[in-house]
This record gives structure tokens, C-alpha cells and sequence, in this order.
């Protein structure tokens, strides 16, 4: 089947006869597939798999150098599969920002600008705030919170236009599943909607768990400690009352709130509070190790923080959630692969594993669209020195030579974590920082430990343990602290009502449990954000079974419900897949 790009379901394309491509379509070739036949294949100058922030940077880049493009997302809509807290930062080093790309981005796709920025250290009931303007304000031209489903599908609606330019268009609701080699050589993909289609460049912009990366052999989804998970709700709230409420003026006033300390059950990691034009998002993100480790549940971890009465001065008494998600995010500190490319492909964005922790501060979105920007300009470069092959290397080239992986990968982080990440630091830091002498150092250098959060040097090597984490804050909010009156009035909806408030097409099961021992897989019934030990719905659940009069306990999946995050393909045995394109769930806030 011949494409039409457009921003089109793939119902609606099936529908349409005169489903070919009606710019004279002098871009098929001829191309052998592994088996060694000759088949003809569709061929476009680019493919841009993913319309999320990666992946329309990268297509806008492409069809401004007029390079024929085409862009494949799984979506029914670009955005509806996608997750973020988010603040999107424009930073003033950075090669391209969003709005670079689309100029009119701030005005048409975000929400509020995050002006006031504040990190609130908790231990029980009382809680030390310290202000993190200076730091969330370094280097950034702006920031502003986004909800995902709105900008993403603004951007696609800006791609579509600019890549149709080109010959191009984007298409909805197509999954690419995976690469299509010439003679072992990486020359295209393959959908689940669509014949195979060749191209010179493939740009994989497909997120966190990149099916293509993967297929590539260039990141592998093994380890628990690489990967943070985040979960997030979307809660309602109309504009005047935001503004009264966080002491806001007017709609281009908007605050960040992050919370650490004891409240998360000793699991690493935080939350966060942004505003949005007449809506919060509430969330948190903890590094998935500890989060396997703990056994703790996910959305339990979320209603600690809704729950905390710090919040009810915002909340009084009122909570009414729009949505519930999660999506893993990549740890480039241990993931950001150095060089992301094999052949015609490169992988950008959380594919590529650049999603940036700088402590409490999440930069990911930023570092997508500047490495989608770069990787077209690498093509761009490469055509000009009539060698296109050469993408993947130039492209590797800028990343370093822009400070990008200098970013991703601090080097004073990986000079210094062997020491401050070893067994013997933590718990020495861990009895000093619990000691008197601990206690009496923050209460003494109080306004030097805001001045030190505020330190991108400082930032670069926090260490990811439980020190930095859980201890620091904790022992923050106790000795400076303030106690919390409030109580909390409000309750959040169960995890049967998340799941029901959110929609679903249920295709076939996407994701295959390979060892259903529960040693292998059992992780997963507390870690996946839709299941919970003593829930009885969801994805994962536990059962003792007997069997030649053994006991042994295994676990269940249910693809039904299933948010698509991720977690499950690291922390359970097994063979996992997004499902096919305009399947599974869709969100509506992101
Ligand atoms: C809770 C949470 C909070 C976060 N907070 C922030 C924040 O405050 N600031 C920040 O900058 N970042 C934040 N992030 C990280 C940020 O969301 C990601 O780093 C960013 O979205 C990466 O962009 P991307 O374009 O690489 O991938 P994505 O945004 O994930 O886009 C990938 C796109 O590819 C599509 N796709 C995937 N597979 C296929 C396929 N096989 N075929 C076709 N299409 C496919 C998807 O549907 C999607 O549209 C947060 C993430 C989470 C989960
Ligand atoms: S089944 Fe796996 S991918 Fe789906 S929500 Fe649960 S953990 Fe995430």
C-alpha cells in the first residue's frame, strides 16, 4: 500500500481510494529485502518515527532544509500517548529550542510560565521551603508547563504542514515494528499498518522504550537503575482559582513546587506541582530500582504527596482528578548513549536515553528537540559533502560538540559517583547526616545548603542514593522546618476509578510474560502504576498454585488496562511491545 501523508487515521486512509502520493511520487526505488528478493518499497529522504518532542523538532529541521519527510506516529493523535510533568526549558546554550522551530509555540501550545520555582523538604508535619529560582533560572531563556495532548498535537499539526511541503506529511495511528535491512544494513521500517518503507535517514524520535533502538542493538531495557518512573494525575482547577490560590498575577504567572523528604516510604526520588492555565499537574518520579527494591506502589506513592497537608492550602478541601498516567524516563547519566546511530538510523530524545535528572530539575523535552534539530542538520551536512552515510557520525560529532552530552553525562558526575554512590559513603553520610553533628551543620550553614541547591556544580554530582534523596530533606525539613497545621481533607480516587476514567482501544495483547514465576515477574504487581498487591485488577496480579503437590506463586497479566509505560519490560521477564497504532490507551491531558 502507497501512502498519502496526512494527519489521517489509518480508518480513514482505508477508506480512501485514491490512496497514493499525489506529488508525482518520484521517490520509489527498488530495494532487495534480507531474503534477497527485489520488492519495491515506498522511499521517502527521511523517516521520522515519533511526533512527540523529538521527533517534530527533527521532521520541522528536515523540511526547513526541504528534504522529503515523512513522519509515522502511533497515536490516534500526536500526544495522546505521551506523558510529561512538564516543564519544557528553552536554555540559552542549547543549538535548537521549541521555539527556534515553531515560533509561535509559547503563544499556542503551553500553558503558564513557571516564574516561581520552590523545593519544600519534609519531614512528617513540618516542612523546610527553600527557593530554587537561581538555580531553575541559570541558563534558561524560559520555561514553561505543557500538557502534552495539547502541544503535542499542535506541533503535529505545524509538522504536517511543513513535511507536506516537502513531498511528506505525517500519518497517525501507523506503529513501525521494526527495521528493514538490506545485506544486514539498516535501509528502513516496517509497520504494523503499512508495506515496508525505505529511506536514506530514519530518525527513531519513538521514546523511552525505543523499539527501534532495541532492534538496533543500541539500548537494551535491562536494568532497573537506569530508568525512573513517573506518575502523574492532571487535577482541575479554574484558572482565577489557580491564580488566588498560588498568589499568581495573571495568566503569565505560574509556580513550581518539588517535595522530597520522608514522605515517599524511604523510595528515591520526589514530586512535583505545576500550574497550568485552569488545571495542576501533580506527579512523582523515583528511580525504578528503588522503587523494585521497596516494593513500593506507585500510586500510593502519588496519594502520599496529594495527601500531604502542605498541599491543602492549595487543594481547601477540593480535588477533582482529570487523569491518571505514568511513563518510565531514561537516566542519562547511565543511559545517554554517546554515540546513537547505526547506518541510515539515529536515535534521538528518550530513544537515545537524553532525558536529564539535574537533582530535583527534569530536563527532557528540551534535550529532545535539540537533538532532533541536530540530527537533521547532520543529514543536511552529510548531503552537502555528498556522502549521506555520514549522518550518524556527524551527528555524534554535534552532540558533543555542542555541550549536549556534557550535559546528559556530567563528567564531574561520572568522576565522583563511584566514591559518593559506594556502600561505605552512604551510610557514613547517612549516620553523619542523622548525628548531632549533622543536625547541628544544617542548622548552622542554613543559608549556605539553599546556595548549594541552587549550584549547577553542585547539581552535576549529587549522588543517586538515598542520601541525596530521603536523608538530606528529611533531616532539612526536621531541623529548619516549619510544622504543617493543615490536615489534609481530601481523597483521591482508588486505582479501579483511575483505570476507569481513562480510555482505552484494547487491541491484541501487546506485552508477553516469558517467566511467570513470580521471582521473575513479581515485581511487576507493585511496580506497574495500574496493579497493587491486594488490588485483584489491573495488569499484574499474584496467585499461589499448586502442582504436584507443591505450592508456587506466579504471576497473571491483563494487557487491558495497561498504560503503556513501560516498567514492566524492565522489571518482569518479559517480551514487551507498544501496541499497534490507535491502540491501547489515549490520553487526554499527557
Ligand atoms: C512524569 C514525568 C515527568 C516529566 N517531567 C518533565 C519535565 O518537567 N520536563 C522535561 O523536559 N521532561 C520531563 N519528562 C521527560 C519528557 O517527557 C521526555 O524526556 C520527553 O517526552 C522525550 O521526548 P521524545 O520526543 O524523545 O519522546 P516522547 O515524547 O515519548 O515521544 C515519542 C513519540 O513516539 C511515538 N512512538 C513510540 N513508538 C512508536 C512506534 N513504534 N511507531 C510510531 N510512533 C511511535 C509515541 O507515541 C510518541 O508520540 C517527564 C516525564 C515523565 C514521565
Ligand atoms: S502492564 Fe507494564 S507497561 Fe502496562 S502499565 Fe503495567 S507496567 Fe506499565
Amino acid at each position: 500500500m502507497r501512502c498519502q501523508p496526512r494527519v489521517v487515521t489509518m480508518t480513514e486512509r482505508a477508506a480512501a481510494d485514491d490512496d497514493v502520493r499525489t506529488d508525482g511520487g518520484t521517490a520509489t526505488q527498488r530495494v532487495a529485502t534480507d531474503g534477497g528478493s527485489m520488492d519495491e518499497h515506498e522511499h521517502y529522504e527521511a523517516i521520522v518515527v515519533g511526533c512527540g518532542p523529538g521527533g517534530a523538532a527533527a521532521a520541522a529541521a528536515l523540511a526547513a532544509n526541504d528534504v522529503e519527510t515523512l513522519v509515522l506516529e502511533r497515536g490516534v493523535d500526536a500526544g495522546s500517548k505521551n506523558v510529561s510533568g512538564g516543564l519544557i526549558y528553552a536554555e540559552e546554550s542549547a543549538p535548537y529550542t521549541i521555539d527556534d522551530l515553531f515560533p509561535d509555540f509559547r503563544a499556542e501550545a503551553t500553558e503558564r510560565p513557571a516564574v516561581e520555582y520552590k523545593m519544600h523538604n519534609c519531614s512528617e508535619e513540618k516542612v523546610a521551603t527553600f527557593d530554587l529560582e537561581s538555580i531553575h533560572q541559570n541558563g534558561t531563556e524560559w520555561c514553561d508547563a505543557v500538557l502534552r495532548r495539547h502541544m503535542d498535537s499542535w506541533l503535529a499539526e505545524q509538522v504536517h504542514e511543513r513535511t507536506r511541503e516537502t513531498g511528506g506529511g505525517l500519518l497517525t495511528d501507523v506503529r513501525v515494528n521494526g527495521l528493514l535491512r538490506e545485506n544486514g544494513e539498516i535501509v528502513g521500517v516496517t509497520c504494523d499498518e503499512l508495506d515496508p518503507i525505505t529511506a536514506d535517514l530514519i530518525v527513531a524520535a519513538d521514546g523511552v522504550n525505543s523499539e527501534l533502538g532495541r532492534d538496533a542493538g543500541l539500548m537494551d531495557w535491562d536494568e532497573p537503575d537506569d530508568w525512573f518512573q513517573g506518575v502523574k494525575a492532571v487535577v482541575d482547577m479554574d484558572r482565577e482559582t489557580i491564580e488566588e490560590r498560588f498568589d499568581l498575577d495573571g495568566a503569565d504567572d505560574g509556580a513550581a513546587h518539588l517535595f522530597s523528604g520522608d514522605l515517599f516510604q524511604g523510595v528515591r526520588g520526589g514530586g512535583f506541582l505545576y500550574t497550568n492555565e485552569d488545571s495542576l499537574s501533580i506527579g512523582t518520579v523515583f528511580h525504578l530500582d528503588s522503587i523494585a527494591a521497596e516494593r513500593a506502589e506507585p500510586q500510593e506513592l502519588l496519594d502520599a504527596l496529594l495527601t500531604h497537608p502542605l498541599l491543602d492550602q492549595w487543594f481547601q478541601g477540593e480535588y477533582e482528578e482529570l487523569e491518571y498516567s505514568a511513563k518510565l524516563v531514561p537516566d542519562s547519566k547511565k543511559v545517554a548513549n554517546p554515540s546513537p546511530h547505526k547506518g541510515r538510523l539515529l536515535l534521538v530524545g528518550d530513544a537515545a536515553g537524553q532525558m536529564q535528572a539535574q537533582g530535583p530539575i527534569i530536563k527532557g523535552m528540551n534535550h529532545a528537540v535539540s537533538a532532533g534539530g541536530l540530527a537533521a542538520e547532520a543529514f543536511q551536512d552529510a548531503k552537502t559533502r555528498g556522502d549521506p552515510s555520514a549522518a550518524g557520525r556527524l551527528y555524534e560529532q554535534k552532540l558533543h560538540d555542542e555541550g549536549v552530552m556534557d550535559q546528559l553525562r556530567p563528567t564531574r558526575y561520572e568522576a565522583t559517583s563511584w566514591l559518593s554512590e559506594s556502600s561505605v559513603m552512604t551510610s557514613i553520610g547517612s549516620a553523619v547526616m542523622n548525628s548531632p553533628i549533622g543536625r547541628f551543620g544544617v542548622k548552622t550553614f542554613d543559608g549556605l545548603l539553599e546556595k548549594s541547591f541552587n549550584s549547577p556544580f553542585v547539581l552535576g554530582m549529587i549522588p543517586d542514593t538515598k542520601i541525596s534523596y530521603v536523608t538530606v530533606p528529611t533531616v532539612i525539613g526536621d531541623v529548619l522546618g516549619e510544622p504543617v497545621s493543615a490536615e489534609h481533607e481530601i481523597e483521591p480516587p482508588d486505582l479501579a476509578d483511575r483505570i476507569g476514567d481513562l480510555t482505552y482501544d484494547v487491541g491484541d495483547p501487546h506485552i508477553e510474560v516469558l517467566d511467570n514465576s513470580y521471582e521473575a515477574s513479581g515485581t511487576a504487581v507493585t511496580a506497574c502504576p495500574v496493579s497493587a498487591e491486594d488490588f485483584g485488577g489491573g495488569c499484574y496480579r499474584s496467585e499461589t498454585i499448586e502442582s504436584n503437590g507443591d505450592t508456587e506463586r506466579v504471576v497473571s497479566l491483563d494487557t487491558q488496562p495497561c498504560v503503556e509505560c513501560g516498567t514492566c519490560a524492565v522489571v518482569a521477564d518479559t517480551h514487551w511491545e507498544h501496541p499497534a497504532g490507535g491502540k491501547g490507551v489515549e490520553y487526554k491531558q499527557g
